[in-house]
C-alpha cells in the first residue's frame, strides 16, 4: 500500500509552499487508495510551540486535507532513544565528548586552511574504556553516525531524476545532541520507516538531507522509501516566495476572503497540470483523479496572487453553490460590524456574485446594501448639490408613488421618464441615482439594488440626500 506524509514543524503559520508540499502528499495518498499521514516535527522545543500547532492543524482541515494517521515526534522519544542505542550497538553510531570550543576551533582551523568544514572524527576513535570514564566523569555528549568514508549515494528522485551526492564532504554529523535530544535527519528516518512511509514528497530543500537519511536506513537495515522532491515556488521576481513577497501564508489567504476550495486548486497548478488540457478548473475529486507525480514539473513554479485572486472570482461566480457563498459571506460581514438576514444577504449576493473577487472585497463593494445610511464621496456632494439632481429626486420620489413595486425594471423605466421630462441625459438621472443610493458615482447598479433592497429603504435614501443639499 502506499504511504505519504506531510511532516511540518509548527514553527509558524502553514506557508503556502508546505500547504502545496502537504495538497500533493495527500493527492498522491488518495490516488492511490493508500494512507496519508500528518506528523507534527516538533523536536526543536525552543521554536515549537502548541498555538502553532493548533493552527497548522486548523489551516490543514480548513484546506480540506484529512489524515488517516496522526503522531507528535515530541511523544516519541522512547521510541528515537531506542534506535539510537542500536546505532551505538551495531557500530553505525558513537558517542562524541568533543567540547563546543574544540569543535570551534577545528571550524576556524579549516577556515584559516581555506577548506570546507567537516568534523574531524577525533572520537570515532576512543576506546570503550575512555568512554566509560568520560561517562563516568559526567562528561556530556552528542552521538554521531558514522559517515562510511568514499561513499557516493546515489538515488532516483521520482521528479529530479537520478542524483548522486559525495558522502564524505558531510563529516560525522550528530543524531541525538548533548541534551539528548534527537536531530532531524535521524528521526525523519524512524518515523518514515516505522510509519510504513513508501513515499517522501517535500520541498527540494530537503535534497541535500537525503543521503544522509539513506546511510540511516541501510545501517538499520530499514527499506529506503522513494523520493519526490517538489522544486521550490518563487515570487514573480524570481526569487523565492518569502514573506517579501506579501503574504505568504494560508491564514492569511483565509482571512482575506478566500475559498480553501480555490486556494486548493491554485496551488496544485503551483508545478502540476494533467497533460493534454488546458482546463484548470478541478474538484478534489477531480484532482485526486488526475494526480501523477510524473507530471509534476521539475523546474520552479511562480506563484501569482493576480492568478490566485482571478481563480477565487471563478469560484465565487461559477463553481459554489449560492448557500455556500452565503454561509462565507456571512461572517465577514459581521466582521465590518454589519449584519442582515440570511434571505437578504442571498439575494445581493444572487445578483452581484459576478462582481468581486474575494469575501473581503466583496463585503467592501456591497457594504451599500447592508448599512443604515451610505455616506457620501467629495464627488457624490458635489453632484448632489446640483439644481437638476434635486429635481431629478424629487420627481424619482413622485413616481415611486405611483408604483406598487420597485425593482430594477421599474427603475429604468422611471428613468427614462425623467430624463424626458426633464430633458436631460441618461447619464445625469442614472448618476444622481446612484449617488444618492451609494453615495458613490462607481459601483453596484442602481437597477440591482432597486432589485433588492426594500423599497422603503430606497425612499429613505432618496428623501436623505434630498434632505441634506
Ligand atoms: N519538518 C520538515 C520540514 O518542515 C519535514 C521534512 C520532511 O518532510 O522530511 O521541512
Amino acid at each position: 500500500m502506499v504511504v505519504s506524509r506531510f511532516a511540518p514543524s509548527p514553527t509558524g503559520y502553514l506557508h503556502l509552499g508546505n500547504a502545496r508540499t502537504a495538497i500533493f502528499a495527500y493527492l498522491f495518498a488518495r490516488h492511490h487508495r493508500g494512507k496519508f499521514i500528518l506528523r507534527i516535527e516538533d523536536t526543536d522545543r525552543e521554536r515549537s510551540t502548541k498555538e502553532f500547532e493548533e493552527m497548522l492543524l486548523e489551516d490543514l482541515k480548513w484546506l480540506g486535507l484529512e489524515w488517516d494517521e496522526f503522531y507528535r515526534q515530541s511523544e516519541r522519544f522512547d521510541i528515537y532513544r531506542e534506535y539510537a542505542q542500536k546505532l551505538l550497538d551495531n557500530g553505525h553510531a558513537y558517542p562524541c565528548f568533543c567540547t563546543v570550543e574544540e569543535l570551534e576551533k577545528e571550524r576556524e582551523e579549516a577556515e584559516k586552511k581555506g577548506i570546507p568544514y567537516r568534523y574531524s572524527g577525533k572520537c570515532r576513535l576512543l576506546s570503550k574504556e575512555e568512554v566509560e570514564a568520560f561517562k563516568r566523569e559526567g562528561k556530556p555528549f552528542t552521538i554521531r553516525f558514522k559517515v562510511p568514508d568514499g561513499r557516493v549515494v546515489v538515488f532516483e528522485d521520482l521528479i529530479k531524476g537520478a542524483i548522486s551526492i559525495k558522502v564524505d564532504d558531510f563529516g560525522d554529523f550528530v543524531i541525538v545532541r548533548s541534551d539528548g535530544s534527537p536531530t532531524y535527519n535521524f528521526v525523519v528516518v524512524i518515523d518514515d520507516a516505522l510509519m510504513g512511509v513508501t513515499h517522501v514528497i517535500r520541498g527540494e530543500d530537503h535534497i541535500p538531507n537525503t543521503p544522509k537519511q539513506i546511510l540511516i536506513y541501510e545501517a538499520l537495515g530499514f527499506q529506503v522509501p522513494k523520493f519526490a522532491h517538489l522544486p521550490v515556488i518563487l515570487g514573480e521576481d524570481r526569487s523565492k516566495l518569502s514573506k517579501r513577497h506579501g503574504a505568504v501564508s494560508v491564514r492569511n489567504y483565509r482571512e482575506e476572503g478566500y475559498f480553501p476550495e480555490a486556494l486548493f486548486n491554485y496551488l496544485c497548478l503551483l508545478g502540476w497540470s494533467p497533460p493534454n488540457t488546458e482546463r484548470e478548473i478541478f474538484s478534489k475529486e477531480e484532482l485526486i483523479e488526475l494526480f501523477r507525480l510524473e507530471d509534476v514539473n521539475s523546474s520552479p513554479a511562480v506563484f501569482s496572487k493576480e492568478k490566485l485572486r482571478w481563480l477565487n472570482g471563478v469560484y465565487i461566480r461559477e463553481v459554489l453553490s449560492l448557500d455556500r457563498l452565503v454561509e462565507e459571506f456571512m461572517p465577514f460581514l459581521e466582521r465590518e460590524g454589519l449584519s442582515a438576514e440570511k434571505d437578504y444577504v442571498r439575494k445581493v449576493l444572487e445578483k452581484t456574485r459576478d462582481s468581486f473577487e474575494t469575501l473581503k472585497e466583496g463585503v467592501e463593494r456591497l457594504k451599500v446594501f447592508f448599512v443604515e445610511e451610505v455616506s457620501y464621496s467629495q464627488e457624490a456632494i458635489s453632484l448632489l448639490e446640483n439644481e437638476n439632481s434635486r429635481r431629478v429626486l424629487e420627481l424619482f420620489l413622485h413616481k415611486l408613488q405611483e408604483r406598487d413595486n420597485l425593482s430594477g425594471q421599474v427603475v429604468k423605466e422611471l428613468a427614462k421618464e425623467i430624463q424626458k421630462e426633464l430633458n436631460l441625459k441618461a447619464k445625469d438621472v442614472w448618476h444622481t441615482l446612484r449617488a444618492s443610493l451609494t453615495g458613490e458615482l462607481e459601483g453596484v447598479g442602481v437597477d440591482i439594488i432597486c432589485d433588492v433592497m426594500p423599497k422603503e429603504k430606497v425612499i429613505k435614501r432618496i428623501v436623505r440626500a434630498l434632505g441634506r443639499f
